[in-house]
């Protein structure tokens, strides 16, 4: 069921006033938030005027917008006129911008209730919340373990009932990956289709932003708000079809693409409900095709070097002179631009600038990052191929389901390795959902994702629906979503 629908519904039918609804979700936030650090920075005043003005349309009997009213968050590396966005940095803590993001000022325009910023890795690098500045955000199914990232607060917003919905964003499976591990849907659409102007760059050629809602049909709904050609972004195409009105369609004949490898080596508990979701697919009409992906060995370098080399040349910016950080005491310029990075700075960053300035220097250009660009037309071309076979790919969307705290330091080598299944995606820049599929043995959430071709959002979204709209009674307990009480 639709969450953003079933909230509009009661708007409009008065049963709830908008601002009355947005003291529920801060309420909400105020009881669970300090457990679980979903959020870094609430915005209470900014989020009951817009509440007001929803009120005021509502009486005069005027008609919402899609995502009007609705309660939601954004991941705080997506800039917000006003409000602070820090990219969970001690480099831009306190940094205020100056101008909005594309697709913040999208749903500002359409009075969406935004409830505060939410806990990422920093500046996107990592895969379990870990890396913030501001501290981890545990899991609302069980603190004791991460809620995955870096997007780990977006999905914990949606899925301990903090907000409708989340923006995030996914380089390399930042919105499927903590998506599956709280046991909620993550989205990254076909590269292009949304806006990144004014969100901050990670790895340019693989950042995009997408929404981590309770539903796939929520997901719809918000992709279809967001997907708009924007002039400031050079790579912005937007969508070329809706997709909400497309949900319905049958799926009897589609081909599902299973590639084995992704399922070797998983644990049983992850392994089993994947599997079982393939059956229920078939069970639907669809039809299994197995698909050979000769260059699966080479995803997780092509990834790592292309992202650490982008990311080396991104951080570049900060450098204590124009925004952000700047170190206490220094004798020339140069010594201030090296405390300030050496002060400001994570580990995980730091690890990431000096791996892509190595594969960019002139010494290893050619043994490394050309080498990785070679392979990446290689892979796109190869999912070219693989799309004349099948619809859709289906896989776990990690191999592993949420770890527990502090496991992700010890080895950060083995934490690259998990983002197996998730980084095809972002380096073909294709469309790509986590949909909730079981639970493992610790009853913490499995999720299976389907990955299809450039601008097929609509067929991804439509056979994702088919599988949640069939499966209702096995995940409908996966999603918490205990809602707050209307
Ligand atoms: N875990 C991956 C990384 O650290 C992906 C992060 C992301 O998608 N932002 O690069």
């Amino acid at each position: 069921m639709s969450r953003i629908k079933y909230i509009q519904k009661l708007l409009e039918s008065k049963e709830i006033s908008c601002v009355e609804l947005t003291k529920k979700y801060l309420s909400k936030i105020e009881e669970e938030n300090k457990a679980i650090n979903a959020y870094v920075n609430v915005t209470k005043e900014d989020a009951l005027k817009a509440a007001e003005t929803v009120d005021e349309k509502i009486n005069k009997g005027e008609k919402l917008q899609p995502l009007e009213g609705i309660p939601m968050s954004l991941k705080d590396n997506i800039s917000t006129k006003d409000i602070e966005t820090t990219c969970c940095s001690k480099m831009l803590k306190d940094y205020i911008p100056i101008y909005d993001a594309t697709v913040w000022d999208i749903l500002k325009k359409q009075n969406s209730i935004l409830l505060g910023k939410t806990n990422m890795d920093e500046f996107a690098m990592g895969s379990s919340c870990e890396t913030s500045y501001f501290g981890a955000t545990l899991n609302p199914h069980n603190k004791q373990h991460v809620a995955g990232g870096s997007s780990g607060g977006a999905a914990a917003s949606v899925a301990g009932g903090m907000a409708a919905f989340g923006l995030g964003t996914d380089t390399g499976g930042s919105i499927r990956q903590p998506a599956s591990f709280c046991g909620v849907v993550g989205f990254k659409p076909t590269y292009g289709t949304v806006s990144r102007y004014g969100v901050v760059a990670y790895a340019s050629s693989l950042d995009q932003v997408g929404p981590i809602t309770a539903s796939v049909e929520d997901a719809a709904i918000v992709y279809d708000s967001i997907s708009l050609y924007d002039k400031k972004d050079s790579t912005s195409l937007g969508s070329k079809f809706t997709t909400h009105d497309k949900l319905d369609k049958s799926i009897k004949g589609i081909k599902i693409g299973v590639v084995k490898e992704f399922f070797e080596g998983i644990q049983d508990d992850i392994r089993k409900p994947v599997e079982e979701s393939i059956k229920i697919y078939e069970e639907l009409g669809a039809e299994i095709v197995y698909i050979d992906m000769p260059l699966l060995k080479v995803f997780l370098p092509v990834y790592y070097i292309t992202s650490s080399a982008e990311a080396a040349s991104n951080m570049g910016r900060y450098d204590g002179i124009r925004y952000g950080y700047r170190t206490d005491s220094y004798n020339n310029i140069s010594e201030m631009i090296c405390k300030t990075r050496s002060e400001a700075f994570g580990k995980e960053v730091k690890r990431r600038i000096m791996l892509g300035n190595y594969v960019l220097s002139s010494e290893c250009y050619e043994a490394y990052y050309k080498k990785a660009q070679n392979l990446r037309g290689a892979i796109i071309r190869d999912f070219k191929r693989i799309f004349e076979k099948c619809d859709v790919i289906l896989t776990p969307t990690a191999p592993t389901t949420a770890y527990t705290l502090g496991e992700a330091s010890k080895d950060p080598i083995k934490t690259y390795l998990m983002d197996i299944c998730t980084v095809p995606a972002n380096i073909a820049g294709l469309p790509a959902i986590s949909v909730p599929c079981g639970l493992d043995s610790n009853k913490m959430p499995v999720g299976m994702q389907l990955m299809g071709n450039n601008f097929e959002d609509y067929k991804v979204l439509n056979i994702a629906y088919q599988y949640e709209k069939n499966t209702k009674n096995q995940t409908d307990g996966i999603t918490l979503w205990q809602e707050v009480e209307i």
